[in-house]
């Protein structure tokens, strides 16, 4: 059983893998492709419901669903070594605001702001009643509160030191 479970996981490493937001704990993700085996264990085990299955049958977080509280159930539940504590300090992703934001656009919402715990976002007034999000990434966590709370679906997630827009899954 272990020689197929490592075949299949060899096989699996091979196919490339988005690099989204998955679970706090989540290896670097080459490894990650190879270890996450697709069980399920932190799915069932997160509390706020966060946990998805991705298009290959990898955890991944849904940040428009719920917030994360990084209360580290999902690293604790995981058995195969895919999410661990020693991996958690390398959980870099921040909230980035799409073009679709309705304040970007002149309608007025503060919604991600007021849930916002962390207080990093804050508005810049621009010309035509338009108001601009800025987040502070230092202070954000990426827990998600803002982008699951948000009306037009406007808020995605980025590694923090890499400035590339990557959709949640
Ligand atoms: S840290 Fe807690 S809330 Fe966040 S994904 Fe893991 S189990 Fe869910
Ligand atoms: S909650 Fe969404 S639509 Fe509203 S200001 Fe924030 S990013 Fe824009
Ligand atoms: S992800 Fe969390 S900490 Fe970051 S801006 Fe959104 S609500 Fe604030």
């Amino acid at each position: 059983m272990a020689t197929r479970t490592n075949r299949r996981n060899f096989f699996r490493a091979k196919f490339h893998i988005a690099d989204v937001p998955r679970p706090p704990g989540a290896v670097e993700v080459s490894r990650f492709s190879g270890l996450c085996n697709g069980c399920g264990d932190c799915l069932d085990a997160c509390p706020e419901g966060i946990i998805v299955k991705d298009e290959q049958g990898f955890a991944a977080l849904d940040l428009k669903a719920g917030a994360c509280s990084f209360c580290g159930d999902c690293i604790q539940a995981c058995r195969t070594g895919a999410l661990t504590e020693q991996a958690r300090a390398d959980w870099n992703w921040v909230a980035r605001v799409q073009s679709g934001c309705l304040s970007l656009n002149a309608v007025a919402c503060r919604t991600c702001q007021d849930f916002c715990d962390e207080a990093a976002i804050r508005f810049r007034l621009e010309p035509g009643g338009r108001a601009r999000p800025l987040i502070d990434e230092d202070a954000c966590s990426g827990c998600g509160a803002c982008a699951a709370a948000c009306p037009a679906g406007a808020i995605e997630f980025a590694r923090m030191e890499t400035n590339e827009l990557e959709a949640t899954a």
